[in-house]
């Protein structure tokens, strides 16, 4: 095709995308990348084989349509989640965040509202404007921590269809009590959704939202294989809830959705869930080092219960984020003033990360 390619402007695009910006992490081939909280330990070498045989047999029919329902998995997620669900409650996609696009297709839409107490994870609201419906940002207290009150009281006020509970939150690490969430439904009519993508970094004797499902039909709690489980290139998410509201999903997703090769995968990783999650505790012990040797380097790192670190008192961002780069680190500025975010990764990684920031030094 010859000629001048067309700018965005130029195209018949809907007016309600005007203007926005796409999801955008750098994604930059450096020695030590820390930006978007992979596991960074890779699936076992014997996990992989049997993966890889579980692929290999799936290939052998990929003449014919997967499973739709993709039974298998979700019996596989059952099991893995406990508290007595099964597979009825179980909904699973192409990571967490198709999930997530399949709840607001169904409960959102034009003209209904969904909500998150910001800052939170970016693609709550990008999500939410992509079916048409707008997006609400609430407030947390100055250290990010959200309470029962403050939260009912602001989910009351706005009403939302889909508010969104990350638990622990994205960006900033914050815990979140299992009361809050309580009193976010009790406040609400609209589907509260608890996105657990970094529970198993939390302290193991923390109960997970799961254990609140039983008598609330539009409690959602969504989880993802990316994080802890070290399968983030296989893009696989997946939830828990009422069986109603897993019918309400089957309206909106695409026939097949999810294919048989990574139904497959996906299948074979949980078989080796220990396996898979053998790196858990370690993370969760380079995270505690970050959260140590940055407040040592006399920045201010929050409390975290995930995979990563959001550490502030750094007076220029932009230009430490690249000082980082130049020595080959990749993090993350999440555009909070005078913060940075890493994610914890290997002993190695993590010590490469802490040398290279105390060398840059804080200040501009
Ligand atoms: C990483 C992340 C997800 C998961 O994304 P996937 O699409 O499953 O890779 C979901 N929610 C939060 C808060 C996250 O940080």
């Amino acid at each position: 095709m010859g000629g001048v390619s067309a700018r965005l402007e130029d195209l018949p695009l809907r007016d309600d995308l005007r203007g926005m910006t796409p999801y955008g992490a750098p994604q930059a081939p450096l020695p030590i990348a820390l930006n978007v909280n992979e596991n960074t330990h890779p699936v076992p070498e014997d996990v992989a084989d049997d993966i890889m045989d579980s692929i290999a047999l799936a290939l052998r029919e990929v003449n014919r349509y997967p499973d739709r329902e993709f039974t298998a998995l979700r019996e596989g997620f059952a099991d893995y989640l406990g508290h007595g669900l099964t597979r009825d409650q179980i909904w699973a996609a192409n990571g967490s965040n198709e999930v997530l696009q399949h709840v607001l297709q169904a409960f959102a839409g034009p003209g209904r509202t969904a909500f998150g107490f910001g800052p939170t994870y970016s693609m709550y609201p990008l999500l939410t404007r992509a079916t048409g419906a707008s997006w609400v940002a609430g407030t947390r207290a100055a250290d990010y921590t959200i309470d029962a009150e403050d939260a009912a009281s602001q989910i009351a006020a706005v009403d939302p269809d889909v508010i969104f509970l990350c638990s622990p939150n994205n960006p900033t690490g914050t815990p979140l009590g299992l009361d809050v969430i309580e009193a976010a439904y009790e406040a609400s009519t609209g589907v509260v959704v608890v996105d657990e993508a970094y529970h198993e970094f939390a302290p193991h004797e923390e109960r997970s939202a799961l254990t609140l499902l039983p008598g609330r039909e539009r409690l959602i709690v969504s989880r993802t294989m990316s994080k802890a489980f070290a399968f983030a290139g296989a893009r696989v998410g997946y939830l828990a809830a009422d069986p109603a509201v897993v019918d309400a999903l089957r309206l909106v997703r695409l026939p097949y959705h999810l294919s048989a090769l990574t139904q497959a995968a996906a299948s074979a990783a949980l078989r080796h869930a220990p396996a898979m999650l053998r790196m858990v505790d370690d993370i969760a012990a380079q995270r505690d080092r970050i959260i140590a040797t940055t407040a040592a380097l006399g920045y201010t790192p929050h409390d975290s219960w995930t995979n990563f670190v959001l550490f502030g008192g750094v007076d220029d961002p932009a230009i430490t984020w690249q000082r980082l780069y130049d020595r080959g680190v990749l993090i993350r500025d999440v555009g909070i003033a005078h913060h940075l975010r890493v994610t914890a990764g290997t002993e190695e990684e993590t010590t490469a990360f802490l040398d290279a920031l105390a060398s840059v030094g804080s200040d501009a």
